[in-house]
């Protein structure tokens, strides 16, 4: 009979969360009223979150989770409280790698497509917290540089979901010991909120003090009014994100002054003027070309200064949070720019987002130092990618499948630097111009298929992409990797030579790519399409004595660049 009470129990507390879809309902509007007490590290939240069922079956439960320091304190439905219960939900979707789960039963199913308003508050703590990361191995030094979210007297800054659950959110639990698992949960969460809606207003209540915080926050707004009350201070402004669009709400609160630039605005902490015109300056000397490949930007970029010198920075649409105290001036560039990309071209596909964002980095090293400065800041990933696809070459052994394609990855090497690298194959062979009109042509809400982007640049070009996507896109067919298998040298009549040169890509992706023949006293470089476990051949006329073949100038990412050079063997001259 014991034994018996005890499975009721227990089944009991294991059939409901059974039947629980945590991703059933999409919520679409938020109204928040969130008040930060940094003396107290507290977070108070009052507000009316709408929500959809867009699961095909009626709901009866809606699971909400905040973060695992803060408490449910009351839902409620057109004025009524409903029942609720609570506990803690394991998931490194929050810093403190567990959730406070409220599984809300209703008074009533919702249908498909029917919508429930609910009336929350909640509140609690943030404090710094890097559990998710300490307890997978990272040490406690590094993971508070990675997870640096808190609420303090000192420093305030909050990211939304993928760090701290500080606004509800309803998700599977994501493992940070599972590949991929915390990428994708968030990547879903997001698709879902894309066209939600956030409003927020943030008060910030503390002691009364010669200088004011100034609050922040990535939504549209933040006009600051001040109220004073005895020894303490109200702080409040208001924020909307209309809609969401990939975006992560954030707020930061600190004693920043500020810098306004025409391509974005910089928030400093005292003593931090140096840095902060170190950063306006590096985004002055990259907005031209910003605007030239990626059109002007769709919303001022902001860079808010972080107070931990060696804090990750952090990035979310054209907002940025990072330290502020280098002196690299190389590194606030590519910053910059990358930043600035974010700012003026939107994608929900990250291997177009990010990558493009990069490709950009490119450009202006090319701009800054020439095209070997640019070929050499791409070396830097190359190893990287190959090492990817060898490991996962490694894993998949029979079946390299479409799933780690750049169109559907969730691996940074490749939705970054991979694409980075097609995007600098695609600019090499249609050029400039048709690159920048076909990304002129690009919105990000009608980029359904996979193939847009293919045909927005065909349409400006007269080549054939369609097996370049094919290879690098579409698909993952690793690397290529080529060799000059061969080079003949005919003196022709007259003086000089013919040089016929064959190229081998002993790899299973194609690209066209730069060959070069050396010869006395010059070059000459010809563009070679090479598919796939194929030859291709070329004839170039030479001048003087031809010396030797280079195959790929780094502009293609390989393999093995080992077999990239051959060197011609003095010429028999024909009588
Ligand atoms: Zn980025």
């Amino acid at each position: 009979m014991k034994f018996l009470r005890v499975l009721c129990v227990i089944w009991g507390l294991i059939i409901p969360s059974l039947a629980l879809d945590r991703e059933a309902f999409t919520f679409t509007h938020y109204d928040l009223n969130v008040r930060v007490e940094p003396e107290q590290q507290r977070l108070g939240v009052r507000g009316r979150i709408t929500l959809r069922n867009d699961s095909a079956n009626p709901q009866k439960r809606i699971a909400l989770q905040i973060s695992s320091t803060l408490d449910w304190k009351s839902i409620q439905i057109g004025g009524q409280a409903v029942d609720f219960v609570t506990h803690e939900y394991t998931s490194d979707i929050d810093h403190t790698g567990a959730l406070s789960e409220a599984i809300v039963t209703l008074p009533r199913e919702v249908p498909p497509k029917g919508t429930i308003e609910l009336d929350v508050g909640y509140e609690g703590i943030i404090p710094l917290d890097a559990t998710r990361l300490t307890r997978i191995g990272v040490p406690e030094e590094k993971a508070k540089h990675t997870d640096w979210d808190q609420i303090s007297k000192s420093f305030t800054a909050v990211r939304g979901i993928g760090y701290v659950a500080w606004y509800p959110v309803a998700t599977e639990s994501a493992n940070l010991s599972e590949g991929n698992s915390l990428f994708e949960t968030v990547g879903r969460w997001k698709a879902r909120e894309t066209e939600a809606g956030l409003k927020i207003r943030l008060v910030e209540a503390g002691e009364t003090s010669a200088n004011l915080p100034r609050l922040f926050c990535n939504g549209k707004g933040g006009a600051q009014t001040h109220e004073q009350m005895g020894r303490s201070s109200l702080v409040q402004s208001e924020y909307s994100f209309d809609p969401l669009d990939f975006s992560v709400p954030l707020f930061v609160i600190g004693g920043y002054d500020a810098l306004a630039r025409p391509s974005l605005n910089i928030s400093f902490l005292p003593g931090h003027k140096p840095g902060a015109e170190n950063y306006a300056l590096a985004a002055d000397l990259a907005f031209p070309l910003v605007v030239e490949w990626f059109g002007a930007t769709r919303q001022k970029a902001e860079t808010v200064e972080l107070a931990d010198p060696e804090a990750a920075p952090f990035e979310s649409g054209g907002t940025l949070l990072m330290p502020l105290g280098s002196t690299d001036s190389t590194r606030y560039e590519l910053t910059a720019v990358h930043q600035l990309t974010h700012a003026a071209f939107n994608s929900p596909r990250p291997w177009i987002y990010e990558g493009l964002a990069h490709f950009a980095q490119a450009l202006e090293r090319e701009q800054q130092d020439g095209r070997r400065a640019a070929l050499a800041f791409m070396g830097g990933h190359r190893s990287a990618i190959a090492e990817t696809e060898k490991a996962l070459l490694a894993a998949h052994a029979q079946n390299v499948a479409a799933n780690e394609s750049l169109i559907n990855t969730s691996i940074e090497e490749f939705y970054r630097s991979k694409a980075m690298y097609v995007w600098w194959m695609l600019r090499d062979m249609v050029g400039d111009t048709a690159l920048k009109k076909a990304l002129a042509a690009y919105h990000s809400d009608r980029d359904k298929e996979s193939a847009y982007v293919q045909r927005l640049i065909e349409a400006q070009t007269d080549h054939d992409l369609e097996w370049f996507f094919d290879d690098w896109v579409y698909r993952d067919r690793g690397l290529p990797d080529f060799r000059v298998e061969s080079a003949y040298p005919r003196a022709k009549v007259g003086g000089g030579y013919i040089v016929t040169i064959t190229i081998e890509n002993l790899g299973d992706a194609g690209a066209e790519v730069p060959v070069t023949l050396r010869m006395e006293g010059g070059e000459v470089t010809r563009r070679l399409e090479v598919h796939a476990k194929s030859k291709a051949a070329a004839r170039i006329e030479a001048p003087s004595t031809p010396q030797e073949v280079i195959v790929n100038d780094g502009g293609v990412p390989e393999t093995d660049l080992s077999n990239n050079v051959f060197k011609i063997p003095p010429p028999v001259v024909a009588k």
